[in-house]
């Protein structure tokens, strides 16, 4: 992975504001953050102050924070108390994980990186759970909220879920940390992402040098995060 998963969980003596029901998770909710501040100031702000507004989960290019434990509630899909029967209508904030992709508001690289990383931990959290696509909504589908709002102002909702799909059927657990060169489990996968690189220098979207480092080993998982999303841009 390329980033760094961090819990700094809201204290259980705000549990009764901010996450206060038991909670057998069913959903994955995605959200834009609307602002611009990073994923450890939105965790801050959202467990110091004390309203009924909350999250699982903030996500930006560095950093995956988990603040509420998926076993309790948290206010954030704007369906009120509603119902934790999965044929209820109002139970968004009943029975999802909420999961904020940060610095939405302006866009741009980080954010972009941001999505991408939302991307591979909700896969991740889907494999985990042994779900399929279909568990992950946007705060949309609950109440109606345009929101995340840049991946639908951009018309991106089906292709977000199309990269999540891809990302599940990935092996994409060959890197640690951005500043680290990449490390493979296995071949087959490494083979796989030299062959992406390499279309993409046949493809002019990138220059030959960045497959000369992968190739001398000496490519970073952030080197990586960064091509993809290049190659994403340019391949149109
Ligand atoms: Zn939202």
């Amino acid at each position: 992975m390329a980033y760094t998963f961090k819990q700094t969980f809201l204290p259980a003596s705000k549990y009764s504001i901010k996450a206060p029901y038991i909670m057998v998770p069913q959903y994955i909710t995605v959200h834009n953050s609307a602002n611009d501040a990073p994923a450890t100031n939105e965790i801050s702000y959202m467990i110091n102050n004390n309203n009924q507004v909350s999250y699982h989960v903030a996500i930006d290019d560095k950093e995956v924070i988990q603040a509420i434990p998926f076993n309790r509630s948290a206010w954030h899909c704007g369906d009120g108390g509603g119902s934790a029967d999965p044929n209820a209508h109002k139970k968004g904030n009943r029975i999802s994980i909420g999961v904020e992709i940060c610095y939405s508001k302006s866009g741009g690289v980080r954010y972009g990186v941001a999505e991408e990383n939302a991307v591979q931990y909700i896969a991740k959290l889907l494999k985990q759970y042994g779900w399929d696509i279909g568990r992950v909504k946007k705060h949309q589908d609950w109440n109606g909220k345009y929101c995340p709002h840049r991946i639908l102002a951009e018309d991106r909702w089906k292709s977000f879920l199309k990269r999540i799909e891809n990302a599940m059927n990935d092996n994409n657990d060959f890197m640690e940390k951005d500043d680290d060169t990449m490390k493979f489990t296995n071949e087959t996968t490494k083979a796989a992402v030299r062959d992406f690189l390499k279309q993409a220098v046949d493809k002019k979207l990138i220059d030959k040098s960045h497959l000369d480092k992968f190739d001398a080993g000496t490519l970073t998982g952030g080197d990586f995060e960064g091509l993809k999303i290049i190659i994403a841009q340019r391949n149109k």
